[in-house]
């Protein structure tokens, strides 16, 4: 009887894999070091990097970030540096204080401007930040709960801030109205309001909606410095500006109080 062959020693595992060139999955995951001691690294490409570099990041992590336009040849290379470098990674990263998650109410993620980001809580710091990396917010803190939260409301609140006064220079000029000042504030009652001074107001909490959302919010408030009641002349100015506002309109009532209710204290 004929014995099979037994298998071919299997060769040395191979730790690190080429990404195709072609490659959009981002990131990819390298392995360094054997058995249970494997060190995980994000291979990102990046259109800003230059060159290659290693960065551990706040949460501990480890990336490789490469130019996106890198050679296979500079890949390779990318990745031979990159192992000569385990050494003094594992020494970095022996060196820091073990990142010590602690049990929150905070939500393990959240959906901001449409995209979805885990909340990662780092108090193994003494910094009093939130830190935007990747597809992840990681607020670092020693303080408790309540200070966390403090922490990433304040965050998001700053973040609306600036995102909505974008859109409201763009669409102001657009429909040519001017305004006064532009609040955000923490109010369940309305999602944005305009008052005849001048001011416009917006809930922070838009910051949890897909960005057409905001866009919808500043279109419908603007348009209430023209037309100061909800008149069909004002929602055939909130059409020619959103045509799909009605849309809009039902996805705020979908979805209206689960935003409401994150982060409410
Ligand atoms: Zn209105």
């Amino acid at each position: 009887m004929k014995k099979h062959k037994s298998k071919q020693k299997s060769k040395k595992a191979i730790l690190i894999d080429l990404p195709p060139l072609n490659s959009t999955s981002n990131p990819e995951v390298i392995y360094l070091g054997k058995g249970n001691n494997l060190l995980e690294v994000n291979l990102r490409k990046s259109i800003r990097a230059k060159s290659v570099r290693i960065r551990i990041l706040a949460n501990q992590n480890i990336e490789l970030v490469i130019p996106h336009n890198a050679s296979l040849a500079q890949i390779k290379q990318a990745h031979q540096f990159l192992q000569q470098q385990e050494k003094e990674l594992r020494t970095k990263l022996a060196q820091l204080e073990p990142i010590v998650a602690i049990a929150t109410e905070i939500p393990k993620s959240l959906s901001i401007f449409g995209q979805e980001y885990r909340i990662i809580i780092n108090i193994s710091t003494s910094k009093e930040t939130v830190l935007h990396e990747n597809d992840q917010l990681i607020v670092c803190s020693r303080g408790n709960e309540s200070k966390i939260e403090w922490l990433l409301v304040n965050y998001l609140q700053q973040l609306i801030a600036k995102e909505i006064s974008v859109y409201v220079k763009l669409i102001s000029k657009k429909l040519q109205v001017t305004y006064k000042k532009i609040t955000i504030k923490d109010v369940r009652s309305y999602w944005g309001c305009y008052s005849t001074n001048g001011h416009l107001s917006f809930s922070w909490r838009i910051v949890f909606a897909p960005r057409h959302i905001m866009e919808y919010i500043v279109v419908h408030e603007l348009c209430h410095i023209l037309e100061h009641n909800h008149s069909k002349r004002f929602w055939q100015l909130v059409e020619q500006n959103y045509p799909e506002y009605q849309k809009a309109e039902l996805w705020l009532k979908q979805h209206g109080v689960k935003l409401h209710n994150l982060l409410a204290r």
